[in-house]
């Protein structure tokens, strides 16, 4: 059985690549991944992993995916890798034979991502360039994460304040982090619900869980001056605006479903690469990069 969200996630790919042709390739390769994600998402659901990573403490993160028991996850995780799709890069399928060929840099590299850590040394054992590297644990932890937080009750609604000025779960961190994994935020996104207007919500860049957050401030360093917050849309993406922060000078982009309902956020961020060009031509620097490392 599919689930309905990874089919929305496969159409509105589809769709994308027939309304923006120059994202064909890399969307074709974003397509393979997510059939093979579908799939770990089916194993996690049905998997105990929950047990062993959810903290029973209160405090966020609530799940702490470094906990995922080590062989079962690197022996997924060798699967993943080994089915690198033909649509890889070249770049991507030569790094997978690398560390196909280096079993204790892949489990190294699995247990940097899941503990929040630089990839660098990892990166360095194998001759790789991190940024590039960290794709294949990112890709693997991704829908497990995206599974295991499904099966929490964490309540990211933060439907207790309408202002919406208050983050839900007790990070002291002035960065604005999942409060189901702790990793940050990939994307906003914006949608009209029937007690509040354009609420404002980030996407995690690994758990895909949603949370509430203030409409105008920086999830990098919690500016809200209106002057300071200045967002830039363009035509071919109308839907998707590059929210900048003057003071820190970084971005996050903002899938805004008032504009296009089928809009799939993690798929749109991902699509409208030409943003992330633009945004770095003027100089910022994207809170957490996607997937494909841009
Ligand atoms: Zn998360
Ligand atoms: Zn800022």
């Amino acid at each position: 059985m599919i689930l309905p969200v990874w089919s929305r996630r496969r159409q509105r790919v589809a769709r994308l690549r027939t309304e923006h042709p120059h994202t064909s390739e890399v969307l074709a390769f974003y397509d393979d991944i997510l059939s093979l994600q579908q799939a770990l998402y089916a194993k996690a659901v049905k998997s105990r992993w929950l047990g062993a990573v959810e903290a029973v403490d209160g405090r966020a993160p609530r799940l702490r995916l470094d906990r995922l028991p080590e062989r079962s996850r690197d022996r997924d995780f060798s699967r993943f890798v080994r089915a690198v799709p033909a649509s890889a890069t070249d770049v991507l399928r030569a790094m997978a034979e690398r560390l196909m060929t280096e079993p204790a840099a892949m489990s190294a590299l699995l247990s940097a991502v899941l503990a929040r850590e630089p990839v660098d040394a990892v990166a360095a054992r194998v001759g790789c360039d991190p940024a590039a590297l960290e794709f294949f644990p990112r890709a693997f932890v991704q829908p497990v994460a995206e599974a295991l937080a499904s099966q929490t009750d964490l309540d990211v609604s933060g439907n207790h304040d309408e202002s919406g000025d208050d983050t839900v779960a007790g990070n002291d961190d002035a960065r604005a982090a999942c409060p189901c994994c702790g990793a940050a935020p990939v994307a906003a996104v914006l949608r009209d619900e029937p007690e509040i207007k354009g609420r404002r919500t980030l996407l995690c860049s690994l758990c895909l869980t949603e949370w509430t957050y203030p409409r105008t401030r920086c999830p990098a360093c919690g500016e809200e001056r209106a002057d300071k917050r200045p967002h830039h849309v363009s035509e071919s993406w109308p839907h998707v605006r590059v929210e900048e922060c003057g003071s820190c000078r970084t971005y996050i982009k903002a899938i805004d479903l008032r504009a296009v309902g089928l809009a799939v956020p993690v798929v749109d961020e991902l699509a409208s690469v030409e943003l992330d060009l633009w945004a770095a031509e003027q100089g910022l620097s994207k809170l957490r990069t996607n997937l494909l490392g841009m």
